[in-house]
């Protein structure tokens, strides 16, 4: 089925209120197995809603309008559908009554522009809001159908479940269909090499179509089918997981709503593993990370943002021949702060981080963006270089990324 969407308001199009409407309807419709084929702002004018109906109604089997369904002069929305169809207004005694009585309940003053939210377009069919004094309505034209609902988002999240969606599913023409997408999540390659990697798959063969996500500095590799059995959709979708697992297995790092400090966070659980982090150019961003999963204090002892070489030396114990030697942003330093944070924190692993982010601070040897990522166990250290070429943010963001990968690496290999 294809479905048109239009919201409806003066606070859309002057750009005071982002259209949220929008968005929250085409998941909930794509999720169905619909098509959104159209998506329409228009502010409150007659004209404007006239033409954007007619637009709409070219290429959609069910159009959804949202907004200006209001008891004010500005909310015209009713009004404007109903001459657009050549359809007279009709008060409806039960939506009055409800109203009166909801008015009374909370002790609100009646006032007689609240009657014009019980007037409909004549043959319309009564959508209800639970939650709020605008109800909507149905209109159908021929094998077409106009649904009108509030714009307000809360009524908009109980309208569409519980009134919208059934009434479509009710006029959707011949099977029902089903979408599923599934998401792997992939670092260390770009977007353009990820491409190229899978050039040779046939997906469309698979009748799985394939969405790339770019979600810096991770990119999302989105599968999705469809179809009129469910166990079949899968099945078409495990063969596609499985042409890009082949492909591309060593960059992905999880999936579906998975991160990577989950991931993490369930492999040193597991394993019963107590980690430290000495953190220098991401300045705290891996200790985030890691925070934000819960129950990280099973295995979260210590951070030490180690920004200054004094804190390097004093706290990590770097040696200073070390810092004088090889620089603060040097895979030796960075081997120094990660067994200096694991012995400081009395913990199985230590992980740190040095690096240039930029803008300033960059050598022709050293670059911004360079990076020296270590991780220290009882038996040693393991460490990797980078140079990244962002800016200052995203070279954090990359660097605690790369550090965590690391992690990650070491976690899975054999006998950790
Ligand atoms: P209305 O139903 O037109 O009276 O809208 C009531 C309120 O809902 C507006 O003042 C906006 O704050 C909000 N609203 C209306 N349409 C949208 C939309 N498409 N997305 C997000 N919020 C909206
Ligand atoms: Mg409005």
């Amino acid at each position: 089925m294809n479905i048109g969407i239009l919201t409806i308001g003066n606070e859309l199009t002057s750009g005071r209120t982002q259209d949220t409407n929008s968005s929250y309807l085409a998941r909930e419709f794509s999720a169905q197995g619909w098509q959104v084929v159209t998506m329409i702002s228009v502010g409150d004018d007659e004209a404007a809603i006239k033409r954007a109906l007619e637009f709409s109604l070219v290429a959609a089997d069910a159009l959804v309008v949202t907004g200006g369904l209001g008891p004010t002069q500005d909310d015209i929305t009713t009004a404007a559908i109903a001459r657009a169809f050549d359809l007279p207004l009709a008060g409806n005694e039960e939506v009055l009554d409800h109203l009166k009585k909801t008015f009374e309940r909370f002790k609100l003053k009646w006032s007689e522009n609240n009657a014009k939210q019980a007037l409909f377009p004549a043959g319309a069919e009564i959508v209800v809001n639970p939650v709020g004094t605008a109800f909507g309505f149905a209109l159908r034209r021929g094998e077409k159908v106009v649904v009108v609902i509030p714009g307000v988002p809360r009524e908009v999240l109980r309208m569409v479940p519980e009134g919208v969606v059934p009434l479509l599913q009710g006029i959707e023409p011949g099977p029902r269909t089903f979408t599923e997408s599934r998401t792997v999540k992939l670092f260390g390659l770009g977007e353009a090499l990820v491409d190229e990697a899978l050039a040779e798959v046939d997906f469309a063969a698979r009748q799985v179509t394939i969405g790339f996500y770019p979600n810096f500095p991770e990119n999302h590799l989105v599968m999705t089918a469809r179809g009129s059995d469910v166990s079949e959709i899968g099945g078409r979708l495990d063969l596609a997981e499985g042409e890009i697992r082949r492909r591309l297995n060593q960059y992905i790092f999880a999936s579906g709503k998975e991160t990577l400090e989950g991931v993490i966070a369930s492999l040193l659980t597991g394993k019963g593993l107590t980690l430290a982090v000495a953190e220098s150019c991401t300045g705290g961003l891996i200790s985030d990370r890691l925070t934000d999963v819960p129950g990280s204090s099973e295995f979260f002892e210590q951070a030490v943002v180690a920004y200054g070489n004094g804190t390097k030396s004093n706290l990590l114990g770097v040696p200073a021949e070390v810092l004088a030697a090889h620089g603060a942003v040097s895979r030796e330093t960075a081997v120094a702060m990660a067994e200096g944070v694991r012995r400081l924190a009395g913990v199985d692993l230590g992980l740190a981080v040095t690096g240039i982010a930029g803008p300033g601070g960059g050598t022709e040897a050293k670059p911004v963006g360079t990076v020296s990522i270590a991780l220290a166990d009882a038996q040693g250290s393991i460490h990797r270089d980078f140079s990244f070429r962002w800016d200052r943010r995203r070279n954090k963001i990359i660097a605690s990324q790369a550090a965590l990968i690391l992690l990650r690496d070491y976690l899975r290999s054999e006998g950790v």
